[in-house]
Protein backbone atom coordinates (compact mmCIF):
# COMPACT_ATOMS: atom_id res chain seq x y z
CA UNK A 1 0.00 0.00 0.00
CA UNK A 2 1.53 3.23 -0.53
CA UNK A 3 1.95 5.95 1.66
CA UNK A 4 0.01 8.89 2.99
CA UNK A 5 2.63 10.85 4.24
CA UNK A 6 6.23 9.96 3.90
CA UNK A 7 9.02 12.47 5.21
CA UNK A 8 12.72 12.03 5.03
CA UNK A 9 15.84 13.98 5.54
CA UNK A 10 13.23 16.86 6.52
CA UNK A 11 14.77 19.95 8.82
CA UNK A 12 13.06 23.15 10.38
CA UNK A 13 14.95 25.35 12.74
CA UNK A 14 12.85 27.58 14.60
CA UNK A 15 14.34 31.09 15.94
CA UNK A 16 17.79 32.61 15.54
CA UNK A 17 21.96 32.68 16.42
CA UNK A 18 22.72 30.80 19.63
CA UNK A 19 19.80 29.53 21.08
CA UNK A 20 18.28 28.58 17.49
CA UNK A 21 16.46 25.49 17.54
CA UNK A 22 16.31 22.52 15.03
CA UNK A 23 14.17 19.82 14.58
CA UNK A 24 15.45 16.64 12.14
CA UNK A 25 12.93 13.67 10.90
CA UNK A 26 15.14 11.31 9.31
CA UNK A 27 11.85 9.67 7.96
CA UNK A 28 8.04 9.42 8.80
CA UNK A 29 5.86 6.97 6.75
CA UNK A 30 2.09 7.01 7.89
CA UNK A 31 -0.21 4.67 5.93
CA UNK A 32 -4.51 5.34 5.26
CA UNK A 33 -5.66 4.51 8.41
CA UNK A 34 -2.64 4.22 10.72
CA UNK A 35 -3.03 5.41 14.44
CA UNK A 36 0.87 6.89 15.58
CA UNK A 37 1.76 8.60 18.78
CA UNK A 38 4.82 11.12 19.19
CA UNK A 39 6.16 11.85 22.67
CA UNK A 40 8.51 14.26 23.85
CA UNK A 41 9.44 16.38 26.62
CA UNK A 42 8.55 20.06 26.86
CA UNK A 43 10.20 22.27 24.29
CA UNK A 44 11.77 19.15 22.56
CA UNK A 45 9.93 20.54 19.08
CA UNK A 46 6.77 18.37 19.02
CA UNK A 47 4.63 20.88 18.11
CA UNK A 48 6.93 21.91 15.18
CA UNK A 49 6.97 18.42 13.91
CA UNK A 50 3.13 18.69 13.85
CA UNK A 51 3.08 22.15 12.11
CA UNK A 52 5.28 20.73 9.55
CA UNK A 53 2.63 17.80 9.17
CA UNK A 54 -0.05 20.34 9.19
CA UNK A 55 1.55 21.80 6.48
CA UNK A 56 1.80 25.33 8.21
CA UNK A 57 5.45 25.36 8.57
CA UNK A 58 8.05 25.15 5.64
CA UNK A 59 10.53 23.07 5.91
CA UNK A 60 14.16 24.25 5.60
CA UNK A 61 15.60 20.94 3.99
CA UNK A 62 13.16 18.05 2.61
CA UNK A 63 14.38 15.50 0.58
CA UNK A 64 11.16 13.65 0.67
CA UNK A 65 8.31 15.17 2.05
CA UNK A 66 4.67 13.75 0.27
CA UNK A 67 1.49 13.85 0.96
CA UNK A 68 -1.41 11.98 -0.45
CA UNK A 69 0.84 12.14 -3.53
CA UNK A 70 1.33 15.15 -3.88
CA UNK A 71 4.98 17.32 -3.45
CA UNK A 72 4.84 18.85 -0.87
CA UNK A 73 8.56 20.51 -0.60
CA UNK A 74 7.82 21.35 -3.85
CA UNK A 75 4.60 23.13 -3.38
CA UNK A 76 6.41 25.06 -0.33
CA UNK A 77 9.49 25.89 -3.07
CA UNK A 78 6.59 26.91 -6.11
CA UNK A 79 5.76 30.07 -3.83
CA UNK A 80 1.88 30.44 -3.65
CA UNK A 81 -0.11 28.99 -0.79
CA UNK A 82 -2.73 27.94 -3.70
CA UNK A 83 -2.39 23.92 -3.52
CA UNK A 84 -1.26 23.68 0.14
CA UNK A 85 -4.36 25.66 1.07
CA UNK A 86 -6.33 23.07 -0.52
CA UNK A 87 -5.07 20.13 1.01
CA UNK A 88 -5.12 21.74 4.44
CA UNK A 89 -8.80 22.36 4.48
CA UNK A 90 -10.08 19.27 2.36
CA UNK A 91 -7.52 16.47 4.40
CA UNK A 92 -6.23 17.92 7.21
CA UNK A 93 -8.59 18.05 10.88
CA UNK A 94 -6.85 19.48 14.40
CA UNK A 95 -7.38 19.44 17.37
CA UNK A 96 -5.67 21.52 19.68
CA UNK A 97 -4.88 21.50 23.24
CA UNK A 98 -7.92 23.88 24.09
CA UNK A 99 -10.88 23.46 21.81
CA UNK A 100 -10.14 26.71 19.63
CA UNK A 101 -14.29 26.03 19.30
CA UNK A 102 -15.99 29.37 17.59
CA UNK A 103 -17.76 31.22 20.62
CA UNK A 104 -21.04 32.65 18.87
CA UNK A 105 -21.68 29.47 16.87
CA UNK A 106 -23.54 26.32 18.32
CA UNK A 107 -21.71 23.09 19.41
CA UNK A 108 -23.61 21.43 15.96
CA UNK A 109 -22.80 24.29 13.83
CA UNK A 110 -19.40 24.22 15.11
CA UNK A 111 -18.45 20.96 13.86
CA UNK A 112 -20.38 21.06 10.52
CA UNK A 113 -18.12 24.35 10.17
CA UNK A 114 -15.36 22.55 8.44
CA UNK A 115 -17.86 21.05 5.74
CA UNK A 116 -19.74 24.09 5.36
CA UNK A 117 -16.40 26.02 4.67
CA UNK A 118 -15.28 23.41 1.78
CA UNK A 119 -19.16 23.75 0.21
CA UNK A 120 -20.05 19.80 1.44
CA UNK A 121 -23.54 18.89 1.99
CA UNK A 122 -24.69 17.26 5.17
CA UNK A 123 -23.21 14.04 5.87
CA UNK A 124 -24.66 11.42 8.54
CA UNK A 125 -21.60 11.21 9.95
CA UNK A 126 -22.31 14.52 12.16
CA UNK A 127 -24.74 13.06 13.67
CA UNK A 128 -23.09 10.22 14.61
CA UNK A 129 -19.57 11.92 15.51
CA UNK A 130 -22.06 13.59 18.53
CA UNK A 131 -23.63 10.48 19.23
CA UNK A 132 -20.26 8.19 19.85
CA UNK A 133 -19.25 11.60 21.81
CA UNK A 134 -22.12 11.83 23.96
CA UNK A 135 -22.66 14.85 22.57
CA UNK A 136 -26.21 14.80 21.02
CA UNK A 137 -27.64 16.39 23.61
CA UNK A 138 -25.56 19.09 23.89
CA UNK A 139 -25.74 20.41 20.04
CA UNK A 140 -27.55 23.45 20.60
CA UNK A 141 -25.23 24.76 23.59
CA UNK A 142 -22.74 27.31 22.90
CA UNK A 143 -18.91 26.43 24.17
CA UNK A 144 -19.42 29.17 26.81
CA UNK A 145 -22.12 26.39 28.42
CA UNK A 146 -20.01 23.47 27.77
CA UNK A 147 -17.12 22.02 30.06
CA UNK A 148 -14.11 21.34 29.16
CA UNK A 149 -14.13 17.85 28.49
CA UNK A 150 -17.79 18.61 26.58
CA UNK A 151 -15.75 21.07 24.79
CA UNK A 152 -12.71 19.31 23.79
CA UNK A 153 -15.17 16.29 22.91
CA UNK A 154 -16.57 18.93 20.43
CA UNK A 155 -13.07 19.74 19.09
CA UNK A 156 -12.54 15.59 18.07
CA UNK A 157 -15.63 15.73 16.29
CA UNK A 158 -15.28 19.40 14.31
CA UNK A 159 -11.58 17.49 13.61
CA UNK A 160 -13.34 14.49 11.64
CA UNK A 161 -16.46 15.56 9.90
CA UNK A 162 -15.42 16.41 6.56
CA UNK A 163 -13.92 13.09 6.94
CA UNK A 164 -9.78 13.90 6.25
CA UNK A 165 -7.01 12.05 5.63
CA UNK A 166 -5.35 13.12 8.29
CA UNK A 167 -6.28 14.29 11.87
CA UNK A 168 -3.56 16.05 13.94
CA UNK A 169 -3.82 16.19 18.06
CA UNK A 170 -1.50 18.51 19.50
CA UNK A 171 -1.32 17.59 23.77
CA UNK A 172 -5.64 17.51 22.72
CA UNK A 173 -6.19 16.37 26.53
CA UNK A 174 -3.74 18.34 28.37
CA UNK A 175 -6.82 20.21 29.96
CA UNK A 176 -8.04 16.84 31.07
CA UNK A 177 -7.99 14.96 34.09
CA UNK A 178 -6.09 11.19 33.88
CA UNK A 179 -9.15 9.27 33.20
CA UNK A 180 -11.25 11.65 31.24
CA UNK A 181 -7.91 12.01 28.73
CA UNK A 182 -7.34 8.21 28.57
CA UNK A 183 -11.32 7.92 27.29
CA UNK A 184 -11.06 10.56 25.06
CA UNK A 185 -7.84 9.09 23.15
CA UNK A 186 -9.47 5.90 23.04
CA UNK A 187 -12.61 7.46 21.49
CA UNK A 188 -10.19 9.01 19.08
CA UNK A 189 -8.52 6.19 17.82
CA UNK A 190 -11.42 4.21 17.29
CA UNK A 191 -13.12 6.92 14.97
CA UNK A 192 -9.98 7.04 13.38
CA UNK A 193 -9.87 3.44 13.00
CA UNK A 194 -13.57 3.19 11.96
CA UNK A 195 -13.46 5.95 9.45
CA UNK A 196 -9.63 4.76 7.74
CA UNK A 197 -8.51 8.38 9.02
CA UNK A 198 -4.70 7.99 10.05
CA UNK A 199 -4.05 9.99 13.48
CA UNK A 200 -1.25 11.58 15.09
CA UNK A 201 -1.43 12.21 18.99
CA UNK A 202 1.52 14.28 20.21
CA UNK A 203 1.47 14.22 24.38
CA UNK A 204 4.37 15.22 26.74
CA UNK A 205 2.26 12.02 29.12
CA UNK A 206 4.40 9.16 28.36
CA UNK A 207 1.82 7.11 31.10
CA UNK A 208 -1.01 7.88 29.06
CA UNK A 209 0.84 6.86 25.62
CA UNK A 210 1.76 3.76 27.41
CA UNK A 211 -1.95 3.01 28.12
CA UNK A 212 -3.40 3.24 24.45
CA UNK A 213 -0.60 1.07 23.18
CA UNK A 214 -0.08 2.82 20.16
CA UNK A 215 3.01 2.60 17.90
CA UNK A 216 5.02 5.78 19.37
CA UNK A 217 7.73 7.66 18.23
CA UNK A 218 9.98 10.14 19.96
CA UNK A 219 11.31 13.61 19.95
CA UNK A 220 14.68 13.40 21.05
CA UNK A 221 16.58 16.19 22.29
CA UNK A 222 20.72 15.76 20.97
CA UNK A 223 22.94 16.35 23.86
CA UNK A 224 26.11 17.44 22.71
CA UNK A 225 25.15 19.60 19.75
CA UNK A 226 25.51 23.53 19.55
CA UNK A 227 22.47 25.23 19.99
CA UNK A 228 19.81 22.94 20.80
CA UNK A 229 18.49 20.19 17.89
CA UNK A 230 16.04 17.47 18.20
CA UNK A 231 15.52 14.16 16.06
CA UNK A 232 12.37 12.28 15.72
CA UNK A 233 13.10 8.52 16.61
CA UNK A 234 11.34 4.87 16.97
CA UNK A 235 10.62 3.85 20.10
CA UNK A 236 11.86 0.27 20.31
CA UNK A 237 9.71 -1.94 22.84
CA UNK A 238 11.63 -2.53 25.93
P1 LIG B 1 7.02 21.20 22.19
O1 LIG B 1 5.75 21.24 21.43
O2 LIG B 1 7.65 19.84 22.23
O3 LIG B 1 6.87 21.75 23.58
P2 LIG B 1 7.89 23.24 20.30
O4 LIG B 1 7.89 22.60 18.97
O5 LIG B 1 6.76 24.14 20.63
O6 LIG B 1 8.09 22.13 21.43
O7 LIG B 1 9.22 24.09 20.45
C1 LIG B 1 10.51 23.53 20.18
C2 LIG B 1 11.56 24.62 20.34
O8 LIG B 1 11.40 25.61 19.34
C3 LIG B 1 11.53 25.34 21.67
O9 LIG B 1 12.87 25.55 22.08
C4 LIG B 1 10.84 26.63 21.35
O10 LIG B 1 11.28 27.64 22.22
C5 LIG B 1 11.27 26.90 19.92
N1 LIG B 1 10.27 27.65 19.18
C6 LIG B 1 8.99 27.28 18.95
N2 LIG B 1 8.35 28.19 18.22
C7 LIG B 1 9.24 29.17 17.96
C8 LIG B 1 9.18 30.42 17.25
N3 LIG B 1 8.07 30.82 16.63
N4 LIG B 1 10.32 31.17 17.20
C9 LIG B 1 11.44 30.77 17.82
N5 LIG B 1 11.54 29.63 18.49
C10 LIG B 1 10.47 28.84 18.58
MG1 LIG C 1 3.79 21.77 21.99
Amino acid sequence: MTSLLELAGVERRRGEGEGAFTLEVGELSLRAGDCLAVTGPSGSGKSTLLDLLGLVLCPDRAEVFRFLDRDVAALWRSGGDGGLAALRSRHLGYVLQTGGLLPFLDLRENVELSRRLLGLGPDSLTGELLARLGLTHLKAKKPRALSVGERQRAAIARAFAHRPALVLADEPTAALDPSLALEVCRLMRELAAEFGIALVIVSHDWALVRRLRLPELRVVPQAGTSGCRSRLEGVSDA
